[in-house]
């Protein structure tokens, strides 16, 4: 069976390979506890990584012992300017991960509030970038769907941002109807440059295989996009790691692709892969991997 990885993007992004190095640095630093703000990044196995180096949440519990002084790293996704207010009066040194595009949004929202926009940030209403991102506003709220939006109630302003990671095709649906909701309507959505071409990039390499395995972390908004694209070409299966693969998905298919959110780590990668390559090794003529 042949097995084809996407080339260029699957695995750590810019923003997720910032936050990773930030936190190794910050753990190697200091032989103490470092915290983090929630989950540095949409991916268990990683987390599970950094909780073996002494790296892990913030608990109330830690903040009746008192803070003064140790490390806190603000999550990848971002944090709204209370968490960062409440963090630095704890006393804690806070290391700012979060992903310098989604900084660019957050400031985005806060600049069109300032214009007089009602502001719309499409996202999930439960992640934590769009929960961060609408936090910067006063009266910004997060639409889930051009669906949602239609119910929406007509402004004199109005201006939509994007979590990063969103598919681009659900936003432009949403656009069409807001642009019938307001006097005035700014669009300023952009899905992350990464985010885009992994999604393209999984596409087209779906179009080619029988089936496809996406690995990345269940809660991750950019694996589960991937997961949407490949699912439209075929059979295609997320794992966050190889261990939950089963040879019988792939029984008698002769190639198979390999794409991986942006916060899957190599390693995990290539576990898949190692998996798949021998498959079908008795039925012909295997070819290598090519990666
Ligand atoms: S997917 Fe894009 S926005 Fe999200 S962390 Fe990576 S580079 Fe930043």
């Amino acid at each position: 069976m042949r097995v084809i990885r996407a080339r260029t993007y699957s695995g750590f992004c810019g923003g997720v390979k910032r936050a990773w190095n930030r936190a190794v640095k910050a753990v190697d630093a200091t032989d103490e506890t470092v915290f983090l703000s929630g989950k540095l990044i949409h991916n268990t196995p990683a987390m599970q990584e950094l909780a073996g180096r002494g790296v892990r949440a913030l608990e109330e519990s830690d903040v009746a012992q008192g803070m003064a002084g140790k490390t806190i790293l603000m999550r990848a996704h971002g944090e709204g300017p209370k968490a960062f207010e409440r963090a630095r009066a704890l006393g804690l040194n806070v290391i700012d991960a979060t992903c310098p595009i989604v900084t660019a949004v957050q400031k985005i929202a806060l600049q069109l509030e300032g214009e007089g926009y009602q502001v719309i940030v499409f996202g999930h209403r439960d992640h934590p970038e769009a929960k961060a991102t609408v936090a910067y506003t006063e009266r910004g709220m997060i639409v889930e769907s051009a669906a949602e939006a239609r119910g929406l109630p007509h402004f004199a302003k109005l201006a939509s941002i994007a979590q990063t990671t969103m598919l681009q095709a659900d936003y432009v649906e949403l656009v069409e109807v807001l642009k019938t909701k307001a006097d005035l309507y700014e669009d300023r959505g952009r899905i992350c440059g990464w985010t885009l071409h992994a999604q393209d990039e999984a596409v087209e390499l779906a179009k080619g295989v029988q089936a496809m395995v996406v690995v990345g972390g269940r809660d991750s908004s950019n694996t589960i996009q991937l997961l949407r694209v490949c699912q439209a070409h075929g059979p295609a299966y997320h794992v966050e790691t190889a261990a939950e693969l089963r040879e019988a998905w792939f029984e008698g298919l002769d190639t198979v692709g390999v794409v991986a959110g942006a916060s899957t780590r190599e390693s995990d990668i290539q576990a898949v892969i190692e998996f798949l390559t021998p498959l079908g090794s008795d039925v012909g003529d295997p070819e290598p991997v090519l990666a």
